[in-house]
C-alpha cells in the first residue's frame, strides 16, 4: 500500500546532493542571482553555460559557502548553509572541492606535499597514507614523475593537473570546476579536459563545472544549464542543448562560442 502522504514537504530524493531554492543575490542594484531553482542528484555532471556576467560562479562561491544569497535556500547532502553554525560549514566545505582558473599552489612546497597538506592538517590522516594517496592522484592526473618538483617548474597545465589531484585528495563528493582551462596556453588545455574526462569517466563523484569549452561539456554532461542574468533559462541533455536549443537566447550564446 502506498504510503500516506507526509504533509507539505517535498518528498527528498535520497540521491539529491545539491538544491538551491528561490535563491536571489543581490550586489547593490545588481540582481545577480533571480529566484534560482535546481538540484543536482549525487554521481552527476552539470555543467553551467551562459554568458560572462550571468552568475554562474556565484553558485559555484555560495556552494563554497564564500558567498550567502540574499533570499532562499542552499542545501548540500541534506544540510542548509545558510544560516548554519561554523562547526556544520566546516563539514560542508570538507564535502566539496573547488578548482580555480588561477591554480594556486603553494609555491614553496613540492607537489607531493601540496596534495597531502590539507589530508593531513585538516582531515588528520597519516603522513604515510596521504602520501601513498597522493601519488596514486598524480598518476590519474598523469604526473607520477612530479611529485618532488615545485610548481613553478611546471608548465600552467601541470600546475593545474596538480590542483585537481590536490582537490581530489581530500575525497569531495563535489567538484567544482570554475573556467580552469582558461588561463592556459591553447595547447596546454586538452591534457586538462582530458584528464577531467577520466575522472568524470572513472570516479563516482558530483560534478559542476563553468566552462566555455562546449565539446568538453558535450563529453562529460549529465545535464546542462545556460544561465543568463542570474536564471536558468533552459536547462536539458547535451544533445539537446548544443543540437537544438530551444531558446533564441542560447542558440545566440552557443553561435558566439562554439
Ligand atoms: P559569471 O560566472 O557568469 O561570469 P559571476 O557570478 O562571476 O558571473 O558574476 C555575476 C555578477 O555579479 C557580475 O555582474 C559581477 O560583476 C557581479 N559580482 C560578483 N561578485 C561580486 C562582488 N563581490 N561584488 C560586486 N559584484 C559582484
Amino acid at each position: 500500500m502506498k504510503e500516506p502522504d507526509a504533509g507539505a514537504n517535498p518528498p527528498v530524493d535520497g540521491s539529491e546532493l545539491i538544491r538551491f531554492e528561490n535563491v536571489t543575490k543581490r550586489f547593490g542594484s545588481n540582481t545577480v542571482l533571480d529566484q534560482l531553482n535546481f538540484s543536482v542528484d549525487s554521481g552527476k555532471h552539470v555543467t553551467l553555460i551562459g554568458p560572462s556576467g550571468s552568475g554562474k560562479t556565484t553558485i559555484l562561491r555560495m556552494l563554497m559557502t564564500l558567498t550567502k544569497p540574499d533570499e532562499g535556500t542552499v542545501t548540500v547532502d541534506g544540510q542548509t548553509l545558510f544560516p548554519a553554525p561554523e562547526k556544520q560549514l566546516r563539514e560542508v566545505r570538507k564535502k566539496i572541492g573547488m578548482v580555480f582558473q588561477q591554480f594556486n599552489l603553494f609555491p614553496n612546497m613540492t607537489v607531493l606535499r601540496n596534495i597531502t597538506e590539507a589530508p593531513v592538517t585538516v582531515l588528520g590522516m597519516s603522513k604515510d597514507e596521504a602520501e601513498a594517496r597522493a601519488r596514486e592522484l598524480l598518476d590519474l592526473v598523469g604526473l607520477a614523475d612530479k611529485a618532488g618538483a615545485r610548481p613553478t617548474q611546471l608548465s600552467g597545465g601541470q600546475q593545474q593537473r596538480v590542483a585537481i589531484a590536490r582537490a581530489l585528495a581530500m575525497r569531495p563528493r563535489v567538484l567544482l570546476l570554475d573556467e580552469v582551462t582558461s588561463a592556459l596556453d591553447p595547447e596546454l588545455v586538452a591534457g586538462v579536459l582530458d584528464v577531467l574526462r577520466d575522472i568524470a569517466r572513472t570516479t563516482d563523484i558530483t560534478m559542476l563545472c563553468v566552462t566555455h569549452e562546449m565539446n568538453f561539456a558535450r563529453d562529460i554532461s549529465d545535464q546542462v544549464l545556460m544561465f543568463d542574468s542570474g536564471r536558468i533559462i533552459e536547462s536539458g541533455a547535451p544533445e539537446k542543448i548544443f543540437s537544438d536549443p530551444e531558446q533564441d537566447r542560447t542558440r545566440e550564446f552557443l553561435s558566439a562560442v562554439l
